[in-house]
């Protein structure tokens, strides 16, 4: 037998990612992931960006890189941190990742020690969770409500617990709930964490698909001391898979997080960033976020409204203004792990809520995706979540 390290035996594969492996199936209809339509990846201008870069940079365009990244991506991301979040950056705050998820691992191993703690929103990204707990943070999650992290909750628990050093937060059409906090709500979050030794690790996946929301300053376009960390992700605008995130820090986080990515991969792909700086260049990046948008807000409405037709009257849901996902809240004494099974017999999957909670609990949530399926399956699978949760709630 194999001996892993101490870390490694914690690892524990769920229930959860059991019955998540079913939604792999071609006839389950799964609002399970965070998948972006694949039918808008755009693999036609994707073949010309792939032969100018070998036109213009040979073999340059497949060598090792510097850790920091590829200039001209990095330069690319500076303007559209000013464009889209408000943030004054240059080049050298920037430091490309391999996804957003490879920064929120490394920005835990250089900034948390073991038994330090960690604030996160009530729920949060699961992901984020998995990729801090090797550096061994103790979880404090602090209550949300429509509006975001709730500012008195926030302080009253800085002010107990001295041992925080990171506060986790995703402002912009959050996952799971797909809630964004108000700009009245990001200035009282920022004028209590201006009070406190802590780095806060803004995480902002979504906040360009935006479904007719006006654009709002970043907390990172607020921060005077240096604190915010933005997280930024090619992911949802562009193509997951070729694993292209970013983080905007000031020169000491900037310094010390180059170091920690020496040791994980050298640097993100050469070619990859490349293809991403290319495509801005050679073509309209703004029209391509324009059309998923449009698309996604279309599939947001489809859901909602048949939520709205075929779910019972108690259950609720939020109506997201931009991003991926809806949260629904069933009865108290619902538990949506329980009914997944039931759902999964029809072919019809999503996330159970309590996985988004750090410390467990609150059974009664389900995280449902609109992004990846199409039209006809969303109401197809939307009416047979209403048929299993009517059977459920009339016992
Ligand atoms: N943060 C959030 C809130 C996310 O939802 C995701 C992906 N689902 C990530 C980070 C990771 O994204 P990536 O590594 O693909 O950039």
């Amino acid at each position: 037998m194999t001996k892993f390290s101490n870390f490694a035996n914690s690892l524990q594969s769920s229930d959860i990612a059991a019955l998540l492996a079913l939604t792999e199936k071609p006839e389950i209809i799964s609002f399970a992931g965070g998948l972006p339509a694949p039918e808008l990846f755009p693999i036609e201008e994707m073949k010309q960006v792939d032969a100018a870069i070998y036109a213009e940079e040979g073999r340059q365009a497949v060598q090792y890189g510097t850790t920091e990244g590829y200039v001209p991506l990095r330069e690319e991301i500076a303007r559209r941190m000013k464009d889209k979040f408000f943030v004054d950056c240059q080049p050298e705050h920037i430091v490309v990742t391999t996804g957003s998820q490879q920064a929120l691992f490394i920005l835990a191993q250089i900034l948390v020690d073991k038994g330090q703690s960690i604030l996160m929103e009530s729920p949060s990204y699961m992901g984020a969770i998995m990729a801090f707990d090797p550096a061994g943070p103790r979880y404090t999650e602090v209550p949300t409500d429509d509006k975001g992290i709730i500012p008195e909750a926030l302080e009253k628990i800085l002010a107990a617990d001295d041992a925080v050093r990171l506060i986790y937060v995703i402002p912009e059409f959050q996952n799971p709930t797909g809630v964004t906090w108000p700009l009245e709500r990001r200035k009282a979050f920022m004028d209590i964490v201006s009070k406190y030794d802590v780095v806060v690790l803004e995480d902002n996946p979504y906040g360009e698909i935006r479904y007719g929301l006006e654009k709002m300053p970043s907390l990172k376009s607020l921060d005077t001391q240096g604190k915010v960390v933005f997280l930024g992700s090619f992911s949802k605008i562009f193509m997951p898979g070729l694993r292209l995130g970013w983080i905007v820090a000031a020169p000491d986080i900037v310094d010390k997080f180059v170091k920690f990515k020496q040791a994980v991969d050298l640097g993100t792909s050469t070619f990859g960033q490349r293809q991403a700086a290319y495509f801005c260049k050679l073509f309209d990046m703004e029209a391509h976020i324009a059309r998923i948008t449009a698309l996604y807000a279309k599939r947001r409405d489809l859901m909602c409204d048949a939520m709205k037709t075929y779910f019972p009257a108690d259950v609720t849901f939020t109506y997201p203004q931009g991003g991926l996902f809806t949260w629904v809240t069933l009865p108290d004494d619902v538990d949506a792990k329980k009914l997944m099974p039931k759902c999964i017999a029809q072919n019809v999957a999503y996330v159970p809520g309590d996985i988004f909670y750090p410390n467990g609990g609150h059974g009664n949530h389900f995280r449902l995706n609109y992004s990846n399926m199409p039209e006809d399956r969303i109401v197809e699978g939307i009416k047979r979540l209403g048929a299993v949760l009517a059977e459920e709630l009339k016992k």
